[in-house]
């Protein structure tokens, strides 16, 4: 790697700009091209407790962000369930939280090609240690290059082949005006994805996702639209978007190289995203902070390793079992309809979801979880089954009380 030229990072959303933060405060020289700089990406902007954990700056963020402690589950077949997150997810609009990454590159002393055009590059030539990258403005040269453009990765097929579309979901979905202390998740039936509701500090993101190639984005938005005015959402005012969420099967994260001589792809380039919840953000922050450390260590190749043991392992078991938590059965009924039974019914089965939407339980020691807290998730199926025979055995569940109309001025 020539030390005469920068690292150069293509890409300034949430991967590219902790890479570049990281890099810079570690004392390389970093220049970061991004061609909209921050900007309101396509997104739920749904941050764990995982995540802020792991970034505590953003836990910090303050007022960017609003912390959602109650969610609400539906069933394909219209169930319900409320209940209370004991670690609020922190959902963030794309632009402040990815003005917020930027700004501390920049602090940081990255290079943010912002000063006289946000720059987008359109051709990568060279090898190894000597790349040239040609933006509308100027060539640039490079040390080692870092690929953080997300999951429309222009150069991707430069390096690996490209996505193919059995490992995309497409999603749609609308920034709607207006403001709710509830977050939505609807599963569907005979779709692999859900409909959200991120209510975010003074809006609200709602979308719907599905595998491409099993439905149209065209009748995902009419299913999306006719849930939203079904719940109570008006789209006055409100704006479309649409975009592509990398969601890779099980052979494509075992084949995945995220690294070759002198470059790497971190976050969405890379498709590092869980297949089954979508999440993508944590990620994106992990990849790029474990490419930027080897690094910085000189031994960029540790990348691979490093990536394999903290989110490849997690993310294969995810593709594994994806299929079968969005279309399998379980005690004679669906997998969805289950989940949401059980979490009405039992709080040792509230506690589980409420981590999993922390991020704090993972796939790896899911099952044993489950098998540990079987019998009391059964006893307090059945107490609650024999407390309650007269009413919606699944409806509002976890003690607390909610308006009817989700959002709220
Ligand atoms: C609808 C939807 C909802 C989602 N909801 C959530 C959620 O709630 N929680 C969650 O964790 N994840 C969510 N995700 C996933 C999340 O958005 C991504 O995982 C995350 O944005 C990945 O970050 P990244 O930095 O890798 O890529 P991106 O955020 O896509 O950033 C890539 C950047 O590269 C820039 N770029 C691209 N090409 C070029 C070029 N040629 N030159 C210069 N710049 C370029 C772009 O302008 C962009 O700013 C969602 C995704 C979608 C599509």
């Amino acid at each position: 790697m020539s030390a005469r030229h920068p690292i150069a990072i293509v890409g300034g959303g949430p991967a590219g700009a902790l890479a570049g933060a990281l890099l810079a405060a570690g004392g390389r020289d970093v220049v970061l091209f991004d061609e909209k700089l921050a900007w309101e990406k396509p997104c739920g902007g749904g941050l764990t407790h995982k995540a802020l954990q792991q970034y505590p700056f953003l836990a910090d963020a303050g007022s960017e962000s609003n912390p959602v402690e109650h969610c609400e589950l539906i069933s394909p077949s219209g169930q319900r369930v409320r209940f209370h997150m004991q670690y609020p997810v922190a959902i963030f609009s794309r632009l402040a939280l990815n003005g917020l990454l930027l700004e501390r590159a920049r602090r940081a002393g990255v290079d943010v090609r912002v000063d006289v055009h946000k720059e987008c590059v359109t051709r990568i030539a060279g090898t190894g240690g000597d790349w040239q990258l040609v933006t509308p403005q100027r060539e640039y040269r490079a040390s080692y290059l870092m690929l953080a453009a997300g999951a429309r990765n222009p150069f991707r097929s430069q390096f690996l082949s490209p996505i193919p579309p059995s490992d995309l979901m497409v999603t749609a979905g609308y920034f709607i005006p207006g403001r709710s202390s509830l977050m939505q998740i609807q599963f569907l039936k005979g779709i692999t994805g859900y409909i959200w509701v991120f209510p975010r500090a003074d809006h609200v993101s709602a979308g719907i996702a599905g595998k491409m190639g099993e439905t149209s984005t065209a009748e995902l938005r009419r299913i999306l639209e006719q849930w939203l005015e079904e719940n109570g959402f008006h789209l006055d005012g409100a704006r479309f978007y649409s975009h592509i969420l990398p969601s890779f099967r099980a052979q494509t994260f075992e084949t995945l190289e995220a690294c070759g001589e002198g470059w790497a792809m971190i976050g969405d380039s890379a498709g590092l995203v869980d297949p089954i919840t979508g999440e993508g953000l944590y990620y994106a922050l992990r990849s790029a902070e474990l490419c930027a450390g080897a690094l910085l260590a000189g031994r960029p190749d540790d990348y691979r390793a490093l990536l394999e043991e903290e989110v490849l392992a997690e993310l294969k078991l995810a593709a594994r079992v994806s299929q079968r938590f969005y279309s399998g059965q379980i005690f004679g009924d669906s997998v969805l309809e289950r989940m949401v039974s059980l979490t009405a019914q039992s709080a040792s089965f509230r506690d589980l979801m409420s981590d999993l939407f922390a991020g704090i339980q993972g796939y790896r020691d899911l099952r044993s979880r489950l098998y540990r807290i079987l019998p009391s998730v059964m006893a307090e199926g059945l107490a609650e089954t024999l407390r309650r025979p007269w009413t919606n055995r699944s409806s509002n569940s976890g003690g607390s009380e909610f308006a009817t109309d989700p959002i709220a001025e």
